[in-house]
């Protein structure tokens, strides 16, 4: 099947990642939010990377302007469906949320469009089973930050044929992406692996094991991760460490996965990391600059 344009649902830190890759690639993408402001602001994220880019010469001017006139934005869902072959959802990580999305989209998208989510770990056979077409949904796992990094993790739901399948891991390695196919487990593979590190650094930080940033420089200088999981944290957003930590302790029921309280507390409390300015660390509003290192206990 080919896909010429594409639909992504959610406008947050990976909706305007993956709308970016899209468009700059050379498909049309209409961009979906319920939220005026977050379209706004994923413009102008897109713009100021895409700005990043011409400044390193990996893009020219003519380049970034003609991905963003390919860009379309909508605050309904109807209207941004339009002649899409392929839906990709990165609306907040809530299966609720995300089976309503789905309904609406089997709905509305055009007959034999692909539905995917770029879930972290709710289950795709889940998603599809909201649907009338569950062998056309797949997941399409992009990593934070989209246009950096390399991986699309690729999950077969129970149903989603080889043809869907072959279909995403083609147009994965259009995007200059590796795609990696995984089963539909809890977490999949990244975040199965993932989030127990981060949950560990929390509670090791919540029993005062060690601070911030001694926990990081450890992870960082002793094991050669680019970030530490701390800071790898406040990037993918506090909030979305936590809904996955819950699927995996749901889904497995082991008490390994059991969320840390200290977690917990710091999303109650609206500490979501860089997208709330705050989080283990201090971060220029607006910006993924690190400012200072938090100075919470733990
Ligand atoms: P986010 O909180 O930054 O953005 C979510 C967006 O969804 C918000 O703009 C919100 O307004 C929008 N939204 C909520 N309900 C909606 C609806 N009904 N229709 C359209 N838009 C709606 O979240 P995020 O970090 O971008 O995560 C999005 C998805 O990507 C989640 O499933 C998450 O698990 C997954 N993911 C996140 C990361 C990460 O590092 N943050 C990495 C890989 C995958």
């Amino acid at each position: 099947m080919t896909i010429s344009k594409v639909a992504v649902i959610g406008a947050g830190t990976m909706g305007n990642g993956i709308c970016h890759v899209f468009a700059m690639k050379g498909f049309d993408v209409s961009l979906v939010d319920i939220s005026q402001p977050m379209l706004e602001k994923a413009l102008t994220t897109i713009g100021k990377n895409l700005d990043r880019m011409v400044a390193k010469n990996s893009i020219t001017e003519h380049d970034k302007s003609a991905a963003l006139t390919r860009i379309a934005t909508f605050t309904g869902i109807q209207e941004g469906l339009t002649n899409a072959d392929l839906v990709v959802e990165a609306a907040t990580e809530n299966a609720e949320l995300k089976l309503k999305i789905f309904n609406q989209l089997d709905q509305h998208a055009k007959q034999g469009a692909i539905l995917a989510s770029n879930t972290s770990s709710i289950s795709i056979t889940r998603i599809a089973s909201a649907t009338k077409r569950p062998q056309s949904v797949i997941g399409m796992h992009f990593m934070n930050p989209v246009p950096v990094m390399k991986l699309v993790e690729v999950i077969r739901g129970y149903a989603t044929t080889e043809e869907t399948t072959q279909t995403i891991m083609q147009l994965s390695r259009k995007l200059d992406k590796i795609p990696v196919t995984v089963n539909d487990y809890p977490g999949f593979v990244a975040n199965r692996i993932l989030m127990p590190m981060i949950n560990e650094a929390v509670c090791s930080l919540h029993e005062g094991v060690s601070g911030v940033a001694e926990i990081d420089t450890v992870m960082k200088l002793g094991m050669a991760h680019p970030m530490g999981p701390l800071q790898l944290a406040d990037f993918i957003g506090l909030d979305v460490c936590l809904s996955i930590l819950q699927v995996l302790y749901n889904g497995f029921g082991n008490q390994k996965y059991a969320p840390c309280p200290l977690l917990v507390n710091m999303v109650m409390a609206g500490n979501l990391g860089v997208k709330s300015g705050e989080g283990f660390y201090k971060y220029t509003p607006g910006s993924k600059d690190l400012v200072v290192s938090s100075n919470f206990q733990g």
